[in-house]
């Protein structure tokens, strides 16, 4: 292994040892095998060590017995890449797998790749490049760019097929045998039954130290904006014996637990697990909540787990928005569910909401102002509003659909905001800058891919060109307008 030689990479080198000293390790990740791959997650530490997928592939990587995987996190300030488990450099590694799981993540894998000078387009690499394998979310529904630049694109779960197509990969392989091993044997797309958890802990993840358990992926109510609801699979939850045994034996390294799944009150023994750990004293998060499926009970157990505030996504501001979302929520089920909150002794609340879809009107609009009045009226005493614009994506049924300008969105926000001028209210609009570039990654063609990708590699902002052409998908998308909307418009 090559030490630093210079200021910055010993600056790089300690911060990684840094990070690295504060985690623990729940599982022994211990390997000895000589296929090295660097499993790279295009985010920050903060947040990749927050992301299951980085601790399951590195659990199951690792049990191949002839692959040695190691983790990488992405920095802008980075140039070396010392891998956070062994400090080797990442260009000592023969297979780079990045797992992609959001579009803007996309320009970070472009990034690394221009740093160590390898080029974008896969079929301009040469026997001396490493092997860069795709995996991750963004595989389920937007493949043209991923194609463009991964040797091997991996589509859905990790799958024992693809392990078992890794543990054929020899280190004396070429780099074309490995390209070759890796795409002959593969069976997509998979859905895999097994889900994870935790395999370490950090104090520096986005969720702090504590340990996550998936407990369900795939989603059955097909919100039609929803990538998760179309494409993830269908729904698979972990037992509950195992969800609890899970906890109890990891209780006496740490009782702060998060709950994953693409809608954690769709499990079906979520009361259950809640009572346990009320019972046992453990510390409970989730990383979401339908509001029409609350119960007493899980509020309960947030509330004794020192949350100050719960979270609700009622998504569409009027009932017809939501109708056209395919929600399956109602206005009752909004009031009911913030007055369970204000019950359990809530006195904040934050509420996701969608805006600006092409179908929408000033009507829908106000009725996330008389939404979020109505709660400060009944003793909410922050109301935080998340207003995120929508974004049409492949494979759901808003695929075509234009996405909103950014001048007609930013024009709603400051309606919005000063209708909400009020104390105790605050929001917070997703950037719709960033919108409008996972609009255009998540809709790019394969042509546009390539130009793209001769930009980056020429060390052109791509913001620009990206802009461009989600204005030029949405300009081909007029059609749309006239029968979209008023298959949509329900007035
Ligand atoms: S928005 Fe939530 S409830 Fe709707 S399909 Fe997606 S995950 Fe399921």
């Amino acid at each position: 292994m090559r030490r630093p030689r210079d200021k910055r990479s010993w600056d790089e080198y300690e911060l990684v040892s840094k990070l690295r000293s504060k985690e623990r390790f729940i599982q022994d990740m211990e390997s000895f095998g000589d296929v090295r791959v660097a499993l790279i997650y295009p985010n920050s530490y903060e947040v990749g060590s927050a992301s299951l997928s980085t601790h399951v592939l590195l659990k199951k990587f690792n049990e191949v017995g002839s692959v040695r995987a190691e983790r990488f996190f992405y920095s802008r300030g980075f140039s070396k890449y010392y891998s956070f488990d062994s400090l080797t450099p990442l260009d000592e590694f023969r297979i780079w797998s990045f797992s992609v799981h959001y579009e803007l993540d996309l320009l970070n894998v472009f990034d690394i790749l221009n740093r160590f000078s390898i080029p974008l387009k896969k079929e301009e690499r040469n026997s001396f490049h490493p092997v860069v394998v795709i995996g991750g979310a963004m595989t389920y529904f937007s493949n043209a760019m991923l194609s463009e630049v991964g040797d091997v694109v991996h589509k859905g779960d990790l799958s024992e097929g693809f392990l078992d197509c890794l543990s054929s990969v020899d280190h004396r392989m070429s780099r074309e045998e490995i390209v070759a091993t890796m795409t002959t044997k593969r069976v997509e797309p998979a859905f895999s039954n097994s889900l994870g958890e935790s395999v370490f802990i950090s104090p520096d993840s986005v969720f702090g130290d504590r340990y996550l358990i998936e407990i369900g992926r795939g989603c059955y109510r097909k919100c039609k904006f929803c990538v998760a609801g179309h494409r993830f699979g269908r729904p698979r939850f972990r037992g509950l014996k195992d969800t609890i045994e899970l906890m109890d034996s990891v209780s006496p390294i740490t009782k702060r637990f998060g709950l994953v799944a693409a809608t954690v009150t769709d499990y079906p023994n979520i009361d259950e697990v809640a009572e346990h750990c009320i019972e046992k004293g453990y510390e409970l998060s989730v990383s979401s909540l339908r509001l029409d499926s609350l119960s007493n009970t899980l509020l309960k157990a947030l509330r004794l787990s020192k949350q100050s505030s719960f979270t609700i996504a009622p998504e569409g501001g009027s009932q017809r928005m939501r109708d056209a979302f395919a929600k399956g929520i109602s206005d009752r089920d909004i009031l009911k569910a913030l007055e369970l909150g204000r019950e359990n002794g809530f006195r904040r609340v934050k509420m996701y909401y969608i805006f600006g879809a092409a179908f929408e009107d000033s009507e829908d609009r106000r009725e996330i102002v008389k939404t979020a009045k109505k709660a400060l009226g009944m003793g909410y005493t922050n109301v935080i509003l998340s207003l995120n614009p929508l974004i049409p994506k492949p494979g759901t049924p808003f695929e075509g659909m234009p996405m909103e300008p950014i001048g007609n969105l930013r024009k709603y926000g400051r309606v919005i905001r000063s209708e909400l001028a009020l104390e105790g209210i605050k929001i917070d609009f997703e950037s719709l800058r960033e919108s409008q570039l996972q609009f255009a990654l998540a809709n790019i063609d394969k042509e546009s891919s390539g130009e793209l990708l001769g930009y980056v590699e020429r060390g052109i902002d791509p913001t620009p060109i990206l802009n461009k052409y989600a204005e030029e998908v949405n300009s081909k998308r007029k059609e749309w307008n006239k029968h979209g909307k008023e298959e949509y418009s329900g007035r």
